[in-house]
């Protein structure tokens, strides 16, 4: 591949249209090449069969299509696929492909790595090596959309940055893939039916508030006492739990949207009285609900999942409290595509 050529999708529409303008073409070209591109996901300029030749060898002369592919492919007894997808430049991300009853998620990478050190997360132990560009992220929605129609024979319900690296330490990125993802002249998705997760980090969660943004926010929580999060995520050192609560408190008066905590009980670690007072006093500060996840071990035992008696005295707490919990069920975790497993095994 040539390397100084440009990839073409890092051009806005705007900058689009100005090149053919400036090539004396005219500006309405660049919306052709731009629905090309994006709407229809082509990754040639051979296929765009509504401009001409010429054009299309002048754009491949100054321009290269970098493009995902699907390197591997691996199918869960219950339905799960998950899928190493290979960058233009070699490196691997994964992405997932979640079908329930009601639904079809799409678990997307938005790091080669991840930035951060949660303990309990296999992904964590790959180092951050780059992040994703736009359309890296948005190639992965439109492979598993397509496994989506392939294998259930309808589109993708819904988004979730739940796989691979921390998605506010790639905030602009993220932004441009979704804006593309929800807009007409993308995939057309509700910015509803997406959730980004992050392990929280006050300032970006500001950002996010102040930008409006229409997506919903999970935080992964898993405790509400720094000393304990700390140790097993060392990052809460640097963000802890008061200022996360402050970007919070930001977040609902400027959004008035409710947000998600993950949350895992493990044995010995968080599954204590005091962890679940700890939490209801966290929930105090804006309207929420918790999903609690099951925890998908990662191979050398140091984290266990607590007992069901641990996770229902969770629950009971909780909902004594008028606080909404969820339990999610792991898909995928004979294939390791559950949440955390992701780590490039193959
Ligand atoms: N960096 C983001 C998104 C990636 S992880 C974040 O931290 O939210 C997606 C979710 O899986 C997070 O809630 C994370 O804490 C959780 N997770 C990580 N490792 C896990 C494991 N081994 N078992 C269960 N959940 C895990």
């Amino acid at each position: 591949m040539n390397t100084k050529k440009k990839d073409i999708r890092s051009l806005t529409k705007e900058q689009l249209r100005d090149f053919f303008v400036k090539n004396g073409d005219k500006a309405f070209r660049g919306n052709q090449v731009y629905e090309w591109l994006w709407n229809k996901s082509l990754h040639t300029f051979e296929d765009m069969t509504n401009i001409s030749l010429e054009t299309r060898t002048m754009l491949k002369e100054n321009f290269v299509i970098n493009h995902i592919e699907v390197d591997s492919m691996q199918r869960s007894k219950d339905g799960t696929i998950k899928n190493g997808i290979r960058l233009h430049d070699g490196l691997i991300v994964e992405s997932v492909l979640i079908p329930t009853e009601k639904r079809t998620t799409a678990c997307v990478s938005s790091q080669v790595g991840c930035s951060l050190d949660c303990r309990f997360c296999a992904t964590s132990r790959l180092k951050r090596m780059r992040n994703l560009n736009p359309d890296e992220i948005y190639d992965q929605v439109v492979a598993i959309d397509k496994q989506s129609q392939l294998y259930h024979n309808h589109r993708l319900t819904n988004i979730v940055f739940m796989g691979m690296g921390e998605p506010l330490m790639n905030y602009n990125n993220v932004i441009k893939s979704i804006d593309k993802i929800t807009s007409s002249e993308g995939l057309g998705m509700s910015s509803k039916r997406i959730t980004v997760s992050t392990s929280g980090v006050p300032k970006i969660i500001k950002k996010m508030a102040d930008d409006q943004v229409k997506f919903n926010l999970a935080v992964s929580l898993h405790s509400a006492i720094d000393k304990v999060r700390t140790s097993i995520m060392p990052f809460n050192e640097t963000f802890p739990l008061h200022d996360l609560a402050e970007s919070l408190i930001y977040w609902y008066e400027k959004t008035q949207r409710h947000v998600t905590y993950e949350y895992v009980v493990w044995d010995g670690i968080n599954d204590k009285k005091e962890d679940i007072k700890a939490l209801i006093n966290f929930c105090k500060h804006i309207p929420c609900k918790v999903n609690l996840i099951e925890y998908n071990p990662i191979d050398d035992g140091e984290f266990q999942q607590a007992s069901s008696r641990a996770i229902d005295n969770y629950i009971s707490n909780l909902e004594m409290h008028d606080i909404v919990v969820n339990v999610r069920r792991s898909r995928g975790k004979d294939i390791d595509a559950a949440c955390g497993q992701l780590a490039n095994k193959s």
